[in-house]
């Protein structure tokens, strides 16, 4: 990843798929009988640019924003404040005709491939909806189009005709890959689209989504917990904490020195991660803040072993260091 602050001012732009600058989601929510009300920040001044063919991984916990971020991706919320440009179109100024032609381009693939499939319909059914919705074919062809795509994600013909439950979890997340893939869209918002499965089924569905990615050209923005499976797949990596971003830089300088405290948190966490990274021990202690009351200053600073009295007032800003940008008031100090 280049410098992301150096990358939105030059033409480098054109080839981005999707630019998120200072993308932030707040809601209002009620604080319970006679006590008023509060805005929670799910989502604070996130900002990343997407290329074609390419990945970036969001990483953190349950709670830090990831999938607040995905509603925004799809178009399935309204960001509260920022900007979102995908191929091109600002979509605070879009008119209805601009948003119904980008909602296809944008896909989304869900955690669960037991919830996100209707029970009640065929495999081809299924799959026949975007492009009945979307395209002028008529039937045979769409017929055509779906069987190619079922030989794609590894779908037999003999599929067509059965129901999601007479598949297994591995198969049924080959079939939500294929309906996201129909319409070849540009972009694929992908929510821990492997936790549901065993781990034997894992390494199978990211070798696909990898495979669809260098036929189809598609970018993805492929959110996940498990750093070994954003190590397999991501071109740049954001570490999102409580609605912000912590770090963000390219997956190769991130694994081989990650610089905020969190990140290595994450890292120490990961036994699967190789060992070099597993020698930086910082323990994750508590659990995410209550979005009701958020912490002054550095929101990680109530698990932060390295918190010292400035970061408890001072929000760190996201700065260039060392070829990413780190939100940390002593990253220096930490890593030197
Ligand atoms: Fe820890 Fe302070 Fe850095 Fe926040 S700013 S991550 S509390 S050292």
């Amino acid at each position: 990843m280049a410098d992301l602050q150096t990358d939105m001012a030059t033409p480098m732009n054109d080839a981005a798929v999707m630019i998120a600058r200072e993308l932030s989601r707040h809601y209002t929510v009620s604080r319970g009988f006679l006590r008023g009300h509060a805005t929670v920040k799910a989502l604070n001044n996130v900002s990343f640019m997407l290329h074609a063919g390419k990945t970036l991984a969001v990483v953190g916990e349950s709670g830090s924003g990831k999938s607040t971020l995905a509603r925004q991706l799809t178009l399935v919320e309204q960001p509260s404040g920022g900007s979102l440009q995908i191929g091109g179109v600002e979509i605070a100024n879009a008119s209805s005709a601009q948003l119904k032609a980008l909602r296809p381009t944008v896909q989304m693939v869900f955690q669960s491939p037991y919830a996100s499939l209707n029970p009640r319909k065929q495999i081809g059914t299924m799959l026949d909806e975007p492009l009945k919705l979307n395209t002028t074919l008529d039937a045979r062809a769409r017929e055509a189009r779906i069987r190619a795509m079922m030989d794609k994600v590894g779908l037999r013909h003999e599929h067509y005709e059965r129901y999601p439950h007479m598949f297994s979890g591995g198969q049924r997340q080959r079939i939500a890959i294929a309906r996201a893939m129909m319409l070849q869209p540009r972009i694929v918002v992908a929510d821990e689209p492997t936790s549901a499965l065993d781990v034997s089924i894992q390494a199978q569905i990211l070798n696909l989504f990898m495979d669809l990615q260098q036929e189809l050209g598609t970018a993805y923005v492929f959110i996940s917990h498990n750093l070994s499976v954003v190590e397999h797949v991501a071109d740049d990596v954001m570490v999102m904490y409580f609605g912000s971003t912590v770090e963000y830089g390219s997956k190769t300088a991130v694994f081989a020195q990650p610089l905020h405290p969190y990140t290595r948190a994450l890292m120490s966490a990961t036994p699967a991660i190789h060992k070099q990274d597993r020698q930086i021990k910082v323990k994750l202690v508590g659990e995410l803040p209550s979005p009701l009351n958020p912490p002054s200053g550095c929101a990680f600073h109530t698990r932060c072993p390295y918190a010292v009295e400035h970061c408890k007032t001072e929000v760190p800003l996201l700065r260039p260091i060392d070829g990413r940008l780190v939100a940390c008031h002593r990253v220096e100090e930490i890593t030197s």
